[in-house]
């Protein structure tokens, strides 16, 4: 199997997008990525070739009336005439694939049916994802595409890990733990059999710290536990999600504060985190050069409740060999990677300052007890290879007839 693969990531007012040229004796060779932003206000198209430099750049007038499904229908047009209409398929990132969907599907009969019933338990994420695979089917019926799924990696977790204690028959309507991140996990936990297999055979916490964030304990190359639960909102602080957080407290808005769900939701998800205890902002960058006290405070909140959530998950391990960042916080910080780890000295944690400083693959002293590296995810590599993988399967399947 031969040709160009674009792999998507849609979000309410964002796309990502990456091409990837699949061959079989060379694999994967990535060929551009790039991101259009500002979806539904003033649209910004950046696409980077492989090396990151800027290939092209555009930007839309406010009122143009430019949609996801007409950026998409430029995007598709501009790549097959790059590409020499060579497109072979399309790989999207949906961020639930709930009891049934784990390992990446081809969407086919009535697979997009019972992933748009999965909505209400991603409310932000899984209908803009699904929107993006409807556009497609709609501009090009006839092009292959697959989903991959942000809670794959987690599916086979202990049960004890993925159930919540609710009433039994809420478990069996679907109400329990999922974990998400999961194709970024796979991604790191994979590079990571690369380059330092013996830490990948051990006991390892990734932590994906982007405007997400959640924590992932893998045991040889297996995730055994996360810090993200039902939904998206469960576990770490993020950008604007408030993380774990007293059900109680919920309660108190609907019944003492006369909140609506759909105030709630907005909340919870897009005015709390970091963003909601700084009043200043949900970008890092952002916080970490601000002098405000409720920044600094946003920050240390932050990286208490990372090493605290750590902490849960060295016990679900049962020890802790690896410590790996990941995403734009994790891989770019060094202050912030600095104070987890000062938090998670009592685990003979120990960080080359220097090391640190310059984002190097290994951040901790030859004699810590843990090592921790920084390792860059690649979410659009992962699909790209679940998609290929697909893609030459169903190409060397024999025809039924
Ligand atoms: P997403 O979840 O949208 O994919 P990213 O993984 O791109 O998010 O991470 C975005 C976060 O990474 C933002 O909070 C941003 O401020 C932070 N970030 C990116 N670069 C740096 C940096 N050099 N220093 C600190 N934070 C950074």
């Amino acid at each position: 199997m031969s040709g160009t693969i674009l792999c998507l990531n849609a979000g309410s007012s964002s796309l990502k997008f990456a091409l990837f040229r699949a061959d079989d004796a060379a694999g994967l060779t990535a060929l551009a990525h790039g991101k259009i932003e500002g979806i539904g206000i003033a649209p910004h198209l950046v696409t980077r070739d492989a090396r990151g430099r800027v290939i092209a750049e555009r930007r839309w007038a406010r009122g143009d009336g430019e949609t996801h499904e007409s950026l998409l229908q430029g995007l598709l047009e501009q790549i097959e005439h790059d590409a020499g209409r060579d497109l072979v398929g399309v790989g999207h990132r949906v961020v639930h694939g709930g009891s049934d969907f784990f390992a990446p599907v081809r969407i086919a009969g009535d697979v997009l049916d019972r992933l748009t019933a999965l909505c209400p338990l991603a409310p932000l994420h899984q209908p803009h994802n699904l929107a993006a695979i409807r556009a497609v089917t709609a501009l090009r019926p006839a092009l292959p595409q697959i989903a991959c799924f942000d809670t794959g990696f987690h599916h086979a977790q202990p049960a004890v890990a993925q159930r919540l204690a609710l009433p039994r028959s809420l478990a069996d309507e679907g109400m329990r733990r999922y974990g998400f991140h999961g194709i970024s996990y796979e991604y790191v936990a994979r590079r990571l059999a690369e380059i330092d297999p013996t830490l990948a055979a051990g006991r390892v916490i990734v932590a994906h710290l982007g405007n997400g964030a959640s924590l992932c304990a893998i045991d040889g190359g297996r995730s055994i536990d996360t810090t993200m639960g039902f939904t998206t909102l469960d576990g770490l602080v993020m950008g604007t999600r408030c993380g774990s957080i007293d059900p109680g407290a919920i309660l108190y808005l609907f019944q003492h504060k006369r909140m609506t769900a759909e105030a709630v939701e907005h909340l919870l998800y897009e005015q709390s985190g970091l963003l909601g205890v700084s009043g200043v902002s949900s970008d890092m960058r952002v916080l970490l050069d601000s002098a405000d006290p409720h920044a600094r405070e946003a920050v240390e909140l932050f990286a208490y409740r990372i090493a605290r959530e750590a902490g849960a998950l060295v016990s679900s391990l049962g020890g802790l060999d690896g410590l790996v960042f990941t995403a734009g916080i994790g891989e770019n910080a060094p202050e912030l990677r600095l104070r987890v780890c000062a938090r998670l000295a009592w685990l003979g944690i120990a960080i080359d300052a220097d090391a640190n400083r310059r984002n190097d693959p290994l951040i901790s002293t030859a004699d810590s007890r843990v090592a921790v590296r920084v390792v860059p995810t690649d979410e659009e590599l992962m699909i790209a290879r679940h998609a290929a993988a697909l893609l030459a399967h169903d190409a060397n399947a024999p025809t039924s007839g």
